[in-house]
C-alpha cells in the first residue's frame, strides 16, 4: 500500500486502510495498549496498538524514541486522542532504530542551548517550529526568484573562487588555488556588470557570498546567502522599484505556500505596501541629531541613530543619497553634488537587508574611483575591460538573503534562518 503523510490523514474516509512512514516521537505503554505518537514531515499522529493482536508487542514498547517506523492500519477520524486523529494499527516494522539517549531531546519543554542545538542541528530540524523556518525560506526565495523571471531577468553563476577582491577591503578568505593565491568571493558585483556588458541585460544570482569579519553578532556571518540583480538602462530608481516589488512578492509567496508554517511558528505577517518611503542620508542625519546623536558628514549611521531613524518610519524603508566617502567605488556620483552617490540601502527598522545603487558606467571615471579608494586598477583589468567596448547604464542591488528572514520571522539571532551557520568559532557541522 501506498504511505500516507499525516498531513492528508484527515482528508481521507474514516476506517480506510492506510501506511505512514515517520519517526516514533513518544512511545507510552499501558497494560493493554500501546500508543505511539509517529511524526513525519507534515504532523503528527497517534497509533494505537492492542497488546493482544501483537505477540512482539515488547520489541514495539521497548523501542528508542525517534527510531523509524511503518504503522499499518485503520483510519479513526473521530478519536480524541490529542492529534486528533487516530490510527488503530493492524502492523507495524521498525525500519531503523535510534541510539539513545538522544543527544538533543525533540520534546523537551525546555530548549537546549543553541550551541548544542547546532551541533545537533539534524535533531533539532525534527522540530517542527526549527523546520517550518527552512520551509518558509524556501518560500521566500521562491517568490523573489518568480517575480525576477517575471521581469526577464536571467538567473546566473558567477566564480566564487576569485583573484580580485570585489571591494578592496581585508574580509577576504584566501584559498590556495594550484601555485596562485585567490579568495572567496565577497559579492558576484564585478561578474554582474561584466554580464551587463555582454548585452544579457537583466541577471540575477542567488548564492553564497564569504565575508571573513572578525565581529560576531547576530546580524553577521561568515558565509550567507546573497540575492544579488544588475539591470541595464536603468538606474537606482529603477532598480528600488525592482527591490520593493521582489521583496513584496517574496512575501507574498510565504502567505500562499508557507501559511501552516506561520501558524506553527505563532506569526502574522503582513504583505508590505510599496512604494517603500525613501529618507536620505542628510534627513537620517537630523533626525539622529534631533535626539542627540551626532553623526558628522561622511560618517556611517550608527546603530543608535538607525534606533531613532527606524522608529519614525517602521518596517521597510530606503535611505538613499549615500556620501560618497562610504560606498564602494562602482557606486556613481550625484551629478549634481558629487559629495553624494546614487546609492541606497534597504532597512527594515534598524537592520540593514539590502545595499544597491546607480553604477559607474565611465571607464575613465572608474579609473579614478579606484584612485579615489586606493585600489590597485592593475587587479581590476578583467572588470574594466568590460567597460570600455560599449557598456550600458546600469543598476543593482545584493540583499541578504538570511537578513530578509530573520526580520520577516523576528529571529533573536540570524543563525536561527541558517541551516548550518559558518562564524567566528563554527565550520562543523
Ligand atoms: P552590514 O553593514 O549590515 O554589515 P554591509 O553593508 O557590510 O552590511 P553589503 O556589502 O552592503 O553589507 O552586503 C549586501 C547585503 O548583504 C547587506 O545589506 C546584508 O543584508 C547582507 N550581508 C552583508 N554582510 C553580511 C553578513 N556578514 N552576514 C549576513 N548578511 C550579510
Ligand atoms: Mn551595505
Amino acid at each position: 500500500m501506498e504511505r500516507s503523510l499525516v498531513g492528508d490523514l484527515k482528508s481521507l474516509p474514516d476506517g480506510n486502510s492506510v501506511v505512514v512512514k515517520g519517526w516514533a516521537q513518544e512511545i507510552r505503554s499501558l497494560k493493554n495498549l500501546v500508543f505511539v505518537v509517529l511524526r513525519d514531515s507534515t504532523g503528527m499522529v497517534q497509533a494505537t496498538f492492542k497488546r493482544d493482536n501483537f505477540p512482539d508487542m515488547d520489541m514495539l514498547s521497548n523501542l528508542s524514541r525517534e527510531s523509524v517506523i511503518n504503522v499499518e492500519g485503520k483510519l479513526n477520524l473521530k478519536s480524541k486522542s490529542k492529534t486528533g486523529v487516530e490510527i488503530e494499527a493492524t502492523g507495524f516494522t521498525v525500519l531503523n532504530v535510534s541510539e539513545s539517549p538522544l543527544p538533543l531531546g525533540i520534546i523537551d519543554p525546555v530548549e537546549a542551548d543553541f550551541e548544542t542545538r547546532l551541533n545537533n542541528r539534524f535533531l533539532d530540524l525534527r522540530k517542527p517550529a526549527k523546520a517550518s523556518i527552512f520551509r518558509i525560506k524556501s518560500s521566500l526565495i521562491w517568490g523573489i526568484r518568480e517575480y525576477l523571471h517575471r521581469q526577464n531577468f536571467v538567473e546566473v553563476q558567477t566564480p566564487k573562487i576569485v583573484a580580485a577582491a570585489t571591494e578592496g577591503g581585508s574580509d577576504l578568505f584566501p584559498v590556495k588555488y594550484f601555485e596562485k593565491e585567490a579568495y572567496l568571493n565577497q559579492s558576484p558585483q564585478l561578474y554582474k556588470e561584466i554580464l551587463i556588458s555582454s548585452g544579457i541585460d537583466r541577471v540575477f544570482e542567488v548564492g553564497p557570498a564569504f565575508r571573513a569579519e572578525e565581529h560576531n553578532t547576530v546580524r553577521h556571518l561568515n558565509e550567507f546567502t546573497s540575492v544579488d540583480i544588475e539591470m541595464a538602462f536603468s538606474d537606482h530608481n529603477g532598480a528600488m522599484t525592482m527591490l520593493e516589488n521582489s521583496v513584496k512578492n517574496g512575501i507574498e509567496s510565504v502567505l500562499k505556500a508557507s501559511s501552516k508554517d506561520l501558524e506553527t511558528l505563532g506569526l502574522k505577517i503582513e504583505i508590505p505596501k510599496v512604494p517603500f518611503p525613501r529618507i536620505s542620508y542628510e534627513e537620517c542625519r537630523n533626525i539622529a541629531s534631533a535626539n542627540g546623536v551626532e553623526i558628522p558628514f561622511g560618517e556611517d549611521l550608527s546603530v543608535e541613530a538607525l534606533k531613532f531613524i527606524g522608529e519614525k518610519f517602521h518596517d521597510f524603508y530606503f535611505i538613499v543619497d549615500w556620501p560618497s566617502s562610504l560606498r564602494p567605488f562602482y557606486t556613481m556620483p550625484n551629478e549634481k553634488d558629487p559629495r553624494y552617490t546614487n546609492s541606497y540601502d534597504l532597512q527594515y527598522r534598524e537592520k540593514e537587508i539590502t545595499s544597491g545603487a546607480q553604477r559607474v558606467h565611465n571607464p575613465d571615471i572608474l579609473k579614478k574611483r579606484f584612485i579615489e579608494k586606493g585600489l590597485k586598477a592593475e587587479n581590476f583589468e578583467f572588470y574594466i575591460k568590460a567597460f570600455k567596448y560599449g557598456m550600458p547604464p546600469h543598476a543593482g542591488w545584493g540583499l541578504g538573503l538570511e537578513r530578509l528572514l530573520m526580520i520577516l520571522l523576528d529571529l533573536p539571532n540570524i543563525r536561527e534562518g541558517t541551516l548550518f551557520p559558518r562564524d567566528r568559532t563554527r565550520i562543523v557541522p
